[in-house]
């Protein structure tokens, strides 16, 4: 299997995007690799394994591509948390603060069953406002939450930090 360092060098980055002085961690190169999805799968799947999940949620839209491969290969559920608009049912939402301006997540509420423990898996954690306002809507809906996993964190921006503020363990396969 790939090391997390070859998997790193799959990774594409591109300069100032979606804004100037931004440096875009791509995984679309990582995930057109076969032997490169295969162990990023592997590797995220062995650690939600370790952490005794029931359920997988992942973010839209990425966290959709590796938390259902994820959840698949142990046998779980998967559960999508979704830009808003997008479910066809009476949701559970939440609202929460972006740098610039505000955003919403929704699940469906049927979904979980109280005290289920549901193991977040996301691409990529920066500042933690989508994964903490994540596992705040999965608490809500009376799930516990107490690992995060991804594939990349960039620990200068603070969200791991932030999420074990919140009792969440978080790990990453790179930085
Ligand atoms: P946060 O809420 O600031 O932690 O940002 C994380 C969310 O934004 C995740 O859902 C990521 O998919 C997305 N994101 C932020 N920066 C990047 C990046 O450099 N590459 C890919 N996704 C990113």
């Amino acid at each position: 299997a790939l090391t997390p360092d070859q998997l790193k060098a799959l990774v594409r980055t591109v300069p100032d995007w979606p804004a100037r002085g931004v440096q875009f961690r791509d995984i679309t190169t990582l995930i057109a690799d076969g032997d490169g999805l295969a162990a990023t799968i592997a590797y995220l799947a062995d650690r939600v394994d370790a952490a005794d999940a029931q359920m997988v949620a992942g973010m839209e839209a990425r966290g959709f591509i590796f938390g259902a491969a994820v959840a698949a290969r142990l046998g779980l559920g998967f559960l999508p948390i979704r830009k808003p608009g997008k479910l066809p049912i009476e949701t559970l939402g939440i609202d929460y603060a972006l740098e610039y301006g505000a955003d919403r997540l929704e699940i469906d509420p049927g979904a979980v069953t109280d005290g289920m423990r549901i193991a977040l898996v996301d691409d990529l954690i920066a500042t933690g406002g989508t994964a903490c306002a994540s596992a705040a809507l999965l608490r809500k809906a009376g799930a516990m939450v107490e690992t995060a996993h991804f594939v990349i964190d960039l620990p200068d921006l603070g969200g791991a930090d932030r999420l074990r503020r919140d009792d969440i363990a978080v790990d990453a396969l790179m930085a």
